[in-house]
Order: C-alpha cells, then structure tokens, then sequence
C-alpha cells in the first residue's frame, strides 16, 4: 500500500452511531440510522524510534501503520420524524401504486425514489411493495 492512495469507503458494523441531530428537525438522535457512518482506510508514518535528544546524530525510525478515519457522518432521523414519513410513503404509496403498477416503466424514477426511502428508512412492509414494483418494471423494461 502506497501513502496518499484513495481507497473506498466503507460501512463500520463495529462502531455504534452516535446522537446527530436528526436530518428533518436537528433534534439530537440516533434512533434511525438512515445512512451509516462512511469511513476510510489511510496510511500514516508513525515515529516508533528516535535518537536520544541530546544525541549528536539525529535519528528517526518510522513505520507505516494504516489507520481508519470517519469521512462521513451517519444521517439519523428521530423517531418522531421516522414516524411521520412512514406515514408519508404510506399514503404516497397507496395513491400511486396502482398507477404505478399499470405503468411501471414510465414512473421509473419515482419508483426508485420511493423504495429507495423506504429501504433507507426500514419500512419493511412498503419495501416489498416497492420491489415487486420495481421487478414489473423491469419486466417491462425486458419486453
Ligand atoms: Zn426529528
């Protein structure tokens, strides 16, 4: 591994997340996690050996030792506002959905917005929803 490479980021199972104000109304929260924590390995020279101060020759010994660091900070919604979301798609989706079932290929973006939410959020019922939407439609796409 080279010093100043960029590497991808990546989700920590090990790190529990912490209050962020909520992404809706900034309350201090961690009750939904709507998108993790991103992080990132880098690489770092640590002096693990130096030359006694008072040396006449000057010395340093250094190893590179790969570090973790946060790059992104988790987005949380409060419960409260989960809640009223969960409402929100819930209603969206009942309005729209046989529409969007008669004619999944051309409410494509607003499919994959929608069960992008829903998965993001955890609403597990809407997600099933929203997948067999979004498998007609690419069925549809398909014929
Ligand atoms: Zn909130």
């Amino acid at each position: 591994m080279e010093v100043g490479i960029v590497m991808t980021l990546f989700e920590r199972d090990d790190v529990k997340t912490g209050n962020q104000p909520c992404n809706v109304c900034t309350k201090p929260t961690r009750s939904h996690v709507i998108q993790p924590a991103l992080y990132e390995e880098y690489v770092a020279e640590v002096v693990v050996n130096r030359a006694d101060e008072f040396a006449n020759n000057q010395w340093e010994e250094t190893e590179e030792v790969t570090k973790t660091r946060k790059v992104k900070e988790a987005v949380t919604v409060c419960h409260k506002c989960w809640l009223k979301r969960h409402e929100e798609i819930i209603e969206i989706i009942d309005s729209d959905y046989e529409k969007w079932e008669s004619e999944p290929s051309r409410y494509t973006a607003r499919i994959q917005v929608t069960a992008e939410i829903c998965k993001s959020y955890g609403f597990e019922e809407e997600s099933k929803r929203m997948a067999s939407l979004i498998s007609m439609m690419k069925e549809s796409v398909k014929q």
